[in-house]
């Protein structure tokens, strides 16, 4: 086939001359599957794994992965060395960027558990502890993601998690890279589970002879991996929770004339490289048409040197370039498209941030991309996507913590506070709730 030598652009809307609804529609994600038809697909796999165990998973794993050699679904820790050899420069790669995760994680711990005297002698408390077992799912057969290991890996060891089960999908030799074995026993993984999609999730949530069932499962995936987390997560027998809906990656970078055109092609393309679903998005504040056109350029000329260019095409397809006139109208489209990604290139970029309402990550200021976040900064990069970073937070300590309330009344705050829960309970016809609150006014009565 002759190269695609076509200029790698993307469209751009002029906010001002479109309106709102029109700059909406623009940036409406690329369509996804129907939910229905993977459902399809994914429940009877998911059933076969619960009711026929490890049989069924390998069966699976044979099958996707091409690893027929496999005859055990789980690595058990403690893993020997032989299956970690790494290049040096890789083993200081992760282990700098281990400590950096681990650093920001455990700054996110309760310092005390929080205690309030709502009325006097009625105390009410909140603790936490750490859920028990946890399932991080780590995508992909072929890629090497030792990154997705580490962002989910990493907080849960911080929490205390007591068991921390990897799954991740073996290359056809049965193998899993060296990367996550690493990872798996520097987080101190009791097991990695050598499979991938909707069997490695329904290994996780039920259990099988080998595989360790666990209370969450955690991590990103294809829609294959989504639509399993999202079937155990509504199977009550399951008892097993999600983090959040997963979709794919996307950027939104704001760029005023203070922004270096290359860096901005660059942080653009390092998303549009993730699949051709990508989606990113550039808003452009105040700028010139020579700005603009310069930005146009380093995105072709950059683009064209990637191993990845026909993903990037793809990507680039459905993306955009908004002209606004402003910080605030950038923000308002921002905050309204709620990205995976934002990135702050504009002048005091620090002082926007009280602007941003809805994002999964931030990247503040010329000399931060993106990627410093998908790595090695310390912060993690399992985020919401698809506008669900209105009301979703990324992974963080708190995914692999639970909150328990506690109430401490003395009897003087029982009688501070039993009149109301008495009339309440009469209001709502619960008498037996009432009444646990009389008996024992009546006995302290009798005092
Ligand atoms: P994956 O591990 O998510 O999925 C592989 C599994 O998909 C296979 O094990 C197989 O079980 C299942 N599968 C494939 N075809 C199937 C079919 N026809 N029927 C049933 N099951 C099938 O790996 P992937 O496919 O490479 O996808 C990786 C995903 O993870 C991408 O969507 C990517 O965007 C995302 N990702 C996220 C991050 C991140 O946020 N950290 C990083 C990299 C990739």
């Amino acid at each position: 086939n002759a190269p695609d030598i076509k200029k790698i652009t993307m469209k751009r809307v002029d906010a001002s001359e479109v309106g709102e609804e029109k700059v909406s529609e623009t940036l409406r994600r690329p369509s996804q599957k129907s939910a229905e038809a993977i459902m399809g697909i994914v429940a009877p796999i998911i059933n076969d794994v619960r009711l026929n165990g490890d049989k069924a998973l390998l069966s699976y794993t044979h099958k996707f992965e091409k690893a027929t050699s496999l005859t055990s679904p789980v690595l058990k820790a403690p893993y020997p060395q032989s299956l970690m050899n790494l290049p040096e420069e890789t083993i200081k790669a992760i282990d700098v960027s281990y400590e950096n995760i681990r650093k920001f994680h455990a700054a996110q711990q309760d310092e005390k558990p929080l205690q309030v005297e709502t009325m006097p002698g009625v105390v009410c408390s909140r603790f936490s502890r750490p859920i028990e077992r946890v399932g991080l799912y780590v995508p992909g057969g072929t890629a090497v993601l030792p990154s997705t290991a580490l962002m989910l890996g990493v907080p849960a060891m911080v929490a205390g998690c007591k068991k921390i089960v990897l799954a991740s999908p073996p290359r056809p030799d049965g193998s899993i890279t060296p990367e996550i074995v690493y990872v798996a026993h520097k987080v101190g993984a009791e097991s990695i589970v050598l499979a991938g999609g909707a069997q490695a999730v329904a290994a996780m949530a039920y259990g099988t002879e080998s595989v360790t069932k666990v209370d969450k499962i955690l991590g990103p995936g294809n829609q294959f991996v989504t639509a399993g987390k999202m079937y155990v997560s509504n199977d009550t027998n399951a008892g097993v929770s999600i983090d959040m809906p997963a979709g794919p990656s996307e950027v939104l970078v704001v760029a005023d004339r203070d922004a270096d055109p290359a860096f901005v092609a660059s942080d653009l393309l390092s998303q549009a490289e993730h699949g051709v679903d990508s989606q990113v998005v550039c808003i452009a504040v105040d700028l010139t048409e020579q700005h603009l056109q310069a930005i146009e350029d380093e995105l072709h000329k950059q683009a064209m040197a990637l191993p990845r260019v026909d993903i990037v095409r793809g990507a680039i397809d459905h993306s955009v370039t908004i002209l606004v006139k402003d910080i605030d109208e950038a923000m308002r489209i921002s905050n309204e498209y709620a990205p995976e990604h934002l990135i702050l290139q504009v002048k005091d970029a620090e002082k926007v941030v009280d602007k941003v309402m809805n994002a999964g990550s931030v990247f503040i200021g010329k000399w931060t991309p993106e990627s410093v976040g998908d790595y090695s900064a310390g912060v993690n990069h399992s985020l919401p996507t698809y506008g669900y970073a209105k009301q979703y937070s990324g992974v963080n300590l708190g995914s692999f913590i639970k909150h328990i309330t506690s109430a401490h009344l003395t009897a003087e705050g029982l009688k501070n506070v039993g009149g109301a829960v008495m009339q309440l309970a009469k209001v709502e016809e619960l008498d037996a709730h009432k009444r646990a609150v009389s008996i024992r006014l009546n006995s302290l009565a009798k005092q």
